[in-house]
């Protein structure tokens, strides 16, 4: 696996260095995955491209100088913590509302010995707390939610001049068409996307990129129940 690693983190424009890190990760999820639900992909060759060098292909995404990140629903631990594997001068938060989760993170962080903030929590609540609102340069969200629902989880997170990204599918565009009334609402605006091929295969994925160009309006983020039944 740390072959495939190497060449992808190569393809990508990526320091290859942080491959060994990528694998031991790799290696714990394959084996924590027997006993606990953390992913339906559990081939090798499959867990470094889908999951792995996936997520670190969201390292050509960040805005320049970005330098705190919060990753919201990170699960498992992605993209976040593939983020902060190559790019260890990431200030990240690896946000998950299943406390399971977040203990196998810090697991994780102690056995590879990163520095990386886990937080067990609702979006939702936490972006009304203002200790994490407003505070970051940028969020990522993979396999979370609509896009609606995501920007109002993630944008009241960013400093205003940060950037939400949204790792989604080639075929973003209906759901980005839905999400734009609510993206002016929350004092986003949508900058292109950014595209990249996961390296290895022929899948074509994005990351749709929101900048925050004011202060999003106080009543955000809803209660979820009212975030779900009425997205903006
Ligand atoms: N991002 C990871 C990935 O790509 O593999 C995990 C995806 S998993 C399908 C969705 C995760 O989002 C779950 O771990 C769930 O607990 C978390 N989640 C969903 N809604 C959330 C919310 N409102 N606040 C925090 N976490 C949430």
């Amino acid at each position: 696996m740390q072959e495939l690693l190497k060449q992808g983190l190569t393809q990508l424009g990526l320091d290859p260095n942080c491959a060994p890190a990528l694998e031991q990760y790799a290696h714990l999820l394959v084996e924590k995955n027997k006993v606990m639900n953390l992913t339906a992909i559990t081939d090798p060759t499959e867990v470094a491209q889908k999951h792995m060098l996936d997520c670190a292909a969201v390292l050509g995404s960040l805005p320049e100088g970005a330098s705190k990140g919060i990753d919201v629903g990170t699960g498992a631990g992605f993209p976040g913590m593939v983020l902060n594997i190559c790019a260890p001068n990431l200030h990240m938060t690896l946000l998950d509302s299943l406390q399971k989760r977040v203990d196998w993170l810090g697991e994780v962080a102690d056995t590879l010995d990163l520095e990386v903030e886990r937080i067990h929590g609702r979006a939702e609540e936490f972006g009304r707390d203002s200790d994490y609102r407003g505070q970051y340069d940028f969020a990522t969200a993979r396999a979370v939610a609509d896009l609606r629902i995501l920007c109002e989880l993630c944008l009241p997170f960013l400093k205003v001049g940060g950037v939400f990204l949204a790792m989604k599918a080639q075929d973003y565009q209906e759901e980005l068409d839905h999400a734009a009334h609510g993206i002016s609402l929350l004092g986003g605006r949508i900058l292109p996307a950014y595209t990249y091929t996961i390296p290895g295969t022929d899948l074509v994925r994005k990351v749709i990129r929101v900048e925050k160009i004011s202060e999003t309006p106080e009543k955000y983020p809803r209660r979820f129940a009212k975030i779900q039944k009425n997205p903006l």
